[in-house]
């Protein structure tokens, strides 16, 4: 993990522990049908800020702000957040293998 996705992570931990969190994270799964909003897939979902913590941090109990996207999606936004290139197919392929092998 790069120094810059370790600070995302931070600033995310802050707002995603609590019940508030639980309680919006809750109503997200409801509003978007416990489904990935990208892939459509129903797989260790998560709920995503659509504008990041770190640069919009008056929008982290927005539930307009909140989108369920499952773990790959996810990291896929992150990872173009913090300012890498979206990896060739074959190499985002890999890591998908390795990401579910991780479960
Ligand atoms: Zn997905």
């Amino acid at each position: 993990m790069t120094n810059k996705r370790k600070e995302y992570a931070r600033y995310s931990r802050a707002v995603t522990r609590g019940p508030r969190w639980r309680f919006l994270r809750r109503q997200a799964l409801d509003r978007d049908g416990w489904a990935c909003v990208r892939c459509g897939t129903h797989m260790r979902l998560e709920c995503d800020h659509i504008k990041p913590v770190r640069t919009h941090p008056e929008l982290s109990y927005t539930f307009s702000n909140l989108q369920i996207l499952c773990g790959r999606c996810h990291a896929k936004k992150t990872r173009i957040e913090v300012g890498h290139s979206v990896l060739p197919q074959k190499r985002q392929k890999w890591r998908d293998l390795l990401r579910d092998m991780q479960l």
